[in-house]
């Protein structure tokens, strides 16, 4: 069975490269019928909160990317690390370093002076002597000597390394915790990780994670390392591009799967088709058509991809998520139509549900002043004679739907003798507060009768 999994790192907020990464590997999964993990690599103690914790928990479940095994902390694992260090120990493939940060500097300094690329020598490979005193050692994993370390990336290709490049490496810090290149290949084994989907940040840790499986005896994955996130000036995308935490999107409006539907275009097609649904993502994502090369981050692209999920959602779908940003603006949901209702109606005219929730607080709260244009232009003198005339009608309508509510201004409008923009303009203005909405039939419907028919008063008032 395939296995994936995301594992981030809680030390901030959840980046959205991070969530394209877990997208892709969650859609791996589901393309193959296979389950998907998602495992908090917290081992840093220091940089990992519990506030980032939750922020993660948060994002994945606000974007629907649920997990068939997970969450898994690493902090709960570490007597399976000690375990395993054992076992390199008894191997002869792990060994204590003391060598202090001081020495590793003046080595360092040493390598550079010579031109050489700075790295562990190994000064401590095959120490035999009495441990010099006052020095918390650390461990590192004895990296063969000879030979290439090859790679054939999903995404990337065939990448070869010689292990003459790798250095040996620290497995467990001075404090005895163990470190991320260690932790992860012996979570990736326990948890029978057949892919492992990464950002290619990652791509140098990779030959040494390799070696550590091979030195466990312990299946390779196969690896697919995704391109960087860049921002629209071409560099990695970071905090001073504007949004990229996934809470900061969710705020701003966007459907969880117009977030996701961009996010998986940045590096995927499929043909020139722009607009998938997450069913359809399941059934056709693989990784060959994973772009080798990084994207740019494009906002005008992403409102657009979200304005048209925003049409095509289902109507309580939609307003699940709007429902918290009418809550933001003080509409009290009890005290007017069905949310999914004024969503089906104003599901044209919003690129973000911040939109769409400024565009629905007329149907839930009353409002105590016109919009002064709109008010200037079709209320103020003109409007006393359709708006009573209106009124007259209005009252008289026992089933209060936008077909009837129609054809009453269009009564309005002949017995005045005017086009039903003379009509229908002022109501707007009277029953929306602005000169902007849908339909006004339809949305006079979902005001209801009682209150069109009060705000007709307050204008004529
Ligand atoms: N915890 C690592 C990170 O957040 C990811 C490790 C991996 O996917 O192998 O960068």
């Amino acid at each position: 069975m395939i296995r994936t999994r995301f594992a981030p790192s809680p030390t901030g907020y959840l980046h959205i490269g991070g969530v394209r990464t877990a997208l892709y590997s969650w859609l791996y999964a589901k393309r193959f019928g296979g389950e998907f993990t998602l495992r908090i690599e917290d081992t840093d103690l220091e940089r990992s909160s519990e506030e980032s914790v939750n922020a993660i928990l948060e994002g994945m479940s606000w974007l629907g990317l649920d997990y068939d095994q997970g969450p898994i902390y690493q902090t709960h694992r570490f007597e399976r690390y000690k375990e395993v260090i054992q076992q390199l120990f008894e191997k002869g493939l792990a060994y204590y370093c003391y060598a202090t940060p001081e020495e590793l500097d003046v080595m360092r300094e040493g390598q550079k002076a010579r031109g050489e690329k700075p790295r562990y020598d190994g000064r401590y490979r095959d120490f035999t002597g009495t441990p010099p005193e006052g020095v918390k050692p650390v461990i590192r994993f004895k990296n063969p000597i000879d030979g290439d370390v090859e790679i054939d990336d999903m995404v990337k290709g065939k990448v070869v390394i010689n292990n003459r490049e790798l250095d040996d490496l620290i497995i467990a810090r001075s404090d005895g915790t163990p470190t991320y290149n260690l932790t992860v290949v012996v979570d990736d084994w326990d948890m029978g990780m057949t892919h492992v989907i990464r950002g290619d940040d990652h791509l140098n840790n990779t030959p040494r994670q390799i070696n550590l499986y091979q030195a466990l005896g312990a299946p390779v994955p196969k690896f697919a390392h995704i391109p960087m996130v860049l921002g629209e000036d071409g560099s990695r995308l970071s905090k001073r591009h504007g949004a990229v935490s996934v809470l900061q999107y969710k705020e701003q409006g966007f459907l969880p799967e117009g977030l996701l539907n961009y996010l998986v275009r940045l590096g995927w097609s499929h043909g020139d088709q722009e607009i998938f649904s997450m069913d359809e993502l399941a059934s056709l994502f693989n990784l060959e058509s994973v772009n080798g090369s990084p994207s740019s981050f494009d906002t005008a692209k992403l409102l657009w991809i979200n304005e048209q999920h925003i049409k095509k959602a289902p109507a309580d779908h939609l307003a699940r998520h709007l429902s918290p940003f009418m809550a933001d603006l003080g509409c009290d949901l009890a005290q007017g139509p069905a949310l999914s209702d004024v969503a089906n109606l104003l599901r044209d005219r919003a690129k973000t549900l911040v939109e769409m929730a400024q565009g629905a607080t007329y149907f839930y709260k009353d409002f105590s002043e016109f919009d002064a244009d709109a008010a200037k232009k079709h209320l103020r003198g003109v409007a006393a004679e359709p708006l009573e005339k209106l009124a007259e009608l209005f009252v008289n309508i026992e089933n209060w739907q936008a077909a009837e509510i129609h054809a009453a201004i269009n009564a309005a409008a002949e017995a005045l003798e005017v086009g039903m923009g003379k009509v229908g303009m002022p109501l707007r203005v009277a029953i929306t507060g602005g000169g902007q909405s849908p339909a006004i039939d339809a949305t006079a419907e979902l005001i209801g009768k009682d209150r069109c028919l009060a705000r007709i008063q307050m204008a004529l008032d």
